[in-house]
């Protein structure tokens, strides 16, 4: 099961144009180079020094956070039960 904490979390980048902050998923941001503004529409660039910087720390933040998640619920799962169809020795009582 491949499972990253980056397709749950959602990064805020400031647009420069109108200085309001557009929502995005962190696996949306590390594909791609620019995003459409949701409120004036024109392109934010996240190949600036501060949008990688951001975008990388986040998606190794949740790379770390989804390997403790996965290691939590391994360690939570019972043992699995005997497959059915075995002999059932304890019948004979
Ligand atoms: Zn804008």
């Amino acid at each position: 099961m491949a499972f990253s904490a980056a397709d749950l979390t959602i990064l805020r980048i400031r647009c420069p144009g109108c200085g309001q902050h557009t929502e995005k998923l962190v696996t949306v941001l590390v594909r791609k180079s620019n995003i459409p503004c949701n409120v004036c529409d024109s392109p934010i660039d996240l190949n600036t020094p501060v949008n990688r910087l951001l975008i990388k720390e986040t998606a190794q933040n949740c790379a770390r956070i989804g390997a403790a998640l996965l290691a939590q619920v391994a360690a939570a799962v019972p043992p699995a039960p005997p497959a059915p169809g075995l002999p059932a020795d304890d019948r004979r009582v």
